[in-house]
């Protein structure tokens, strides 16, 4: 599947904020964000003048590089929240937040969404006691994830999954002895990041 590969601080800067796409160096001050790096290629005096259009497509953007779709997938999941019941933008982030690569991410089995996704692709994560190598598996209620028993052997995820704790799991999830589990669907508050999900939705609907 074809991925972004560019370097990911650039990402941020870009966006002109902490997307969390690096782990734990995120959380140092070694952090581009942290160190007020300029916007890459574009003046600040340009990001001013940003028309109706462009706040838009930022906010798209924004959302695709944090949960790290490209654009083809991220257009179904629009096509998706606006078929469901309920409010679009509200469809939109739950649907981004179930899919199992977020889910590892949030659990603590990954210290970012790209690892959660090269994980999964390797078949270190189970789902309900078997092994899922789709990081855009949609997650239910009642779903079980756990390392599998290869997962389990890999020195560096031992090393990442000590760390897992129970009171970094949003509310929608829960974690107990590195089993993890979907009880409930997530529900806007639990979007750890500011996002803007209605221009998004105007964004695609022109
Ligand atoms: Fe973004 Fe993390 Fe790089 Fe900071 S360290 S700019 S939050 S990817």
């Amino acid at each position: 599947m074809a991925r972004y590969t560019d370097a990911s601080c650039r990402l941020c800067r870009r966006e002109r904020m902490k997307l969390m796409l690096k782990g734990d160096r995120c959380l140092t001050a070694k952090c581009a964000i942290t160190k007020k790096r300029d916007v890459p290629g574009i003046s600040n005096r340009r990001m001013k003048q940003l028309s109706e259009y462009g706040v838009q497509m930022r906010e798209k953007q924004k959302v695709k590089r944090i949960y790290g779709i490209l654009e083809k997938q991220f257009r179904k999941y629009y096509h998706e929240a606006i078929r469901l019941r309920g409010v679009a933008g509200d469809n939109l982030l739950r649907l981004l937040e179930l899919r199992l690569d977020n889910i590892v991410y949030r659990l603590g089995f990954a210290k970012s969404r790209a690892q959660a996704r090269q994980f999964i692709n390797h078949g270190f994560i189970a789902v309900n006691g078997r092994k899922m190598t789709v990081p855009s598996y949609k997650g239910k209620v009642k779903d079980v994830i756990t390392l599998t028993l290869r997962g389990e052997g890999i020195g560096h995820v031992k090393e990442v999954t000590e760390d897992m704790k129970a009171e970094y799991v949003p509310a929608w999830l829960e974690l107990a002895a590195k089993k993890g589990e979907v009880v409930t669907v997530p529900i806007r508050e639990h979007v750890e990041y500011q996002i803007n999900e209605q221009l998004i939705i105007e964004y695609y609907s022109k």
